[in-house]
């Protein structure tokens, strides 16, 4: 039974992961749902079904009132309220559970993943987390029953990734009792149908900016621009916004005076895990539609997916989406336990949530940027299979594409992201949340140290990788920790070194997910009823090995040289070495003869 005191007993902090070995009983996994959760997966996949799927062309076709129509009916049935807490009008559930619907509505089309991220979490989070009592109870309950509906507006013109150097403006009139803001906000979701703004601003001349609740009236100054003409997300509204002395009470500051910037990441670090579940049944339909046509299409008198090269695309697309839920769940449950834990401390939950996120704001970062480029490559692939018709707009697959590429920009590209989960591993270290400096240390002895020639054990189902999983942590730990030393501070300045370790540390943290999921589950299900997800966690685990080599090759050689770097390439060749070599296309192959003939993702 789980409670509350042995959950903060085995909690690791965010990032701990790169130093610590988590039991795998430890990890929640999607077997895990709850009867309760399978039920909400459930309602929300024949909502999805029903309502979006079978007008997919509409949302094609830019018919930006079906997005605002699908909106109302989600927030009928309660789905825009389920982070909200009862207190709000809202359904109060757990973190997994408000995942799992952002990851199963994103399967019909990226329009409505996009609105409805953009109102439940950004558009309204802010007010959850940060508003008073009274914005709270004057906003979130309409908003999380869909009467109204919000809108994040942080980006600007000449403010992208540097989002806090936006030049908009907020005077407080003579009397003081409002706030003029004026200003060009863009690339904002949602615009032309929502009802509140979260705008940020600047006062005088504040180092940050602050936020405000605005609501929308086109009488107070607020005039929107056309509808920006998009690669994807083709029913989603995005507009410019400018606010031309709009006057808003000073009760709807958000938080305090120059706590905007704080306010923005935070709502964020919220929205990149959620943008990541947001990723997931997008591609299980792509693998879907994928191998369905894979079975039915023949050429050369031979269904293609009977062919080596089609096998070699599906086990892989299966793999990368095995990997993705098995790494989103396992944070979100994190996530779930630590604003738990806050909450039975007495945090009130808006405390708990903001703490309980921020904790894990690393691996928020991480599952952006991985279950982006997942979904991203494997609607590629999924072009491909589909050949010429793959580039037709009369099958899903082009719009999946399509739609799939704006998940590396919003919400901190891909190349910020990646930045700041190093930036922040780095800071979480030099606080004493992470110890890195003494494992970091043990490996560059160990370097020094002549190796063992002993013969391992690995007779038992996963020794084999856990060992090398563990090495590859040692990787990290002696690129990132020489790194350090090297450069102090100025690490930051070395860009391309940052995202090769970025880029290590993302291959850790998926392939532990999946390697602690697949041993979870052989342990309570059977190793032969898990063989092809054991086959995944291999496949996985074999790319990963690589990736992580190029990448800290690269990262050595541009900062060591001479003996100090002849040691390192030498460590880095023993941290990623087989005993036993996996058979690869062996791997392949069953995991494709698997979802070949179950006719769809079947794990
Ligand atoms: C469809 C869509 C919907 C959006 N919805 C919203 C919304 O609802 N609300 C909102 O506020 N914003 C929204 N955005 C804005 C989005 O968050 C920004 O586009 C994004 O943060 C990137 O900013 P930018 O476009 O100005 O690119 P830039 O910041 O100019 O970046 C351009 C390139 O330079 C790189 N780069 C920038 N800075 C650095 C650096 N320091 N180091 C290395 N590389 C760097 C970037 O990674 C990128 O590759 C939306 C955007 C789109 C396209």
């Amino acid at each position: 039974m789980e409670t509350i005191d042995n959950i903060k007993e085995n909690i690791l902090r965010g990032g701990q992961f790169l130093v610590k070995e988590t039991p795998c009983e430890d990890v929640f996994t999607p077997e895990d749902f709850s009867e309760e959760q399978k039920m909400m997966k459930e309602s929300v996949k024949e909502f999805v079904d029903r309502e979006i799927w079978p007008l997919k062309e509409r949302f094609e076709k830019k018919d930006y009132a079906l997005t605002e129509e699908i909106m109302r009916k989600a927030g009928e049935m309660g789905l825009l309220g389920i982070a909200v807490p009862e207190a709000y009008g809202g359904l109060g559930m757990g973190f997994v559970t408000t995942m799992l619907v952002c990851d199963y509505i994103s399967g019909a089309t990226g329009s409505i993943a996009t609105a409805f991220g953009a109102h439940t979490g950004i558009g309204t989070m802010p007010i959850t987390l940060y508003g008073t009592e009274e914005q709270r109870q004057k906003y979130v309950p309409k908003l999380a029953s869909g009467e109204w509906f919000g809108a994040y507006c942080l980006t600007e013109p000449g403010a992208g990734s540097d989002a806090n150097s936006g030049k908009t403006k907020a005077v407080l009139s003579e009397d003081g009792t409002y706030y003029s803001i004026s200003g060009q906000k863009m690339w904002i979701s949602n615009a032309g149908f929502c009802n509140v703004f979260i705008v940020f601003a600047r006062i005088e001349d504040d180092k940050n900016i602050t936020g405000f609740i605005v609501e929308n009236d086109p009488e107070n100054g607020i005039s929107l621009g056309e509808e920006e003409h998009k690669l994807g997300i083709h029913s989603s509204s995005t507009r410019q916004v400018f606010f031309n002395e709009t006057k808003v009470p000073v009760e709807n500051m958000l938080s305090e005076r120059g706590n905007g910037f704080k306010i923005a990441m935070n709502a964020l670090n919220v929205g990149r895990i959620k943008l990541a579940a947001a990723c997931l049944d997008a591609q299980r339909r792509v693998i879907d539609g994928s191998v369905k046509y894979a079975n039915e299409r023949i050429q050369f008198k031979t269904p293609i997916a009977k062919f080596g090269a089609i096998k070699a695309k599906i086990a892989e697309m299966a793999t990368s989406m095995y990997v993705g839920e098995s790494a989103c769940y396992r944070a979100a449950k994190n996530i779930e336990d630590r604003i738990n834990i806050r909450m039975s401390e007495g945090n009130t939950h808006q405390e708990a949530e903001l703490k309980g996120v921020e904790e894990y704001a690393i691996e928020c970062s991480i599952l952006k940027v991985a279950v982006s480029e997942d979904i991203q490559n494997c609607s590629d692939e999924g072009i491909q299979i589909f050949g010429g018709m793959g580039f037709s707009a009369d099958t899903p697959m082009e719009s999946a594409w399509r739609d799939a590429r704006i998940s590396r920009i919003y919400e901190g590209t891909n190349e910020i992201n990646r930045m700041l989960a190093v930036g922040m591993l780095v800071k979480k270290a030099m606080k004493g949340h992470v110890q890195l400096l003494e494992p970091a240390m043990a490996v560059a002895n160990e370097l020094t140290s002549i190796p063992s020639f002993d013969t391992p054990d690995y007779s038992e189902a996963l020794s084999e990788e856990k060992a090398i999983l563990a090495k590859l942590k040692k990787v990290f730990l002696m690129v990132a920790g020489s790194a350090v030393q090297k450069y102090g501070p100025a690490l930051e300045e070395h860009q391309q070194l940052l995202m090769a370790a970025s880029d290590i540390l993302i291959e850790i943290y998926m392939a532990e997910s999946a390697i602690l999921r697949t041993e979870k589950n052989i342990k309570r299900f059977g190793e032969e009823a898990q063989k092809e997800q054991l086959a995944m966690t291999q496949l996985y685990l074999y790319n990963a090995v690589d990736t992580i080599t190029k990448k800290a090759k690269e990262g050595i050689v541009s900062f060591a040289e001479g003996d100090e770097q002849r040691m390192m390439l030498m460590g880095l060749k023993r941290f990623t070495k087989y005993q036993n070599m996996p058979n690869v296309v062996a791997l392949r192959n069953l995991i494709a003869e698997k979802v070949t003939a179950e006719n769809t993702y079947p794990f």
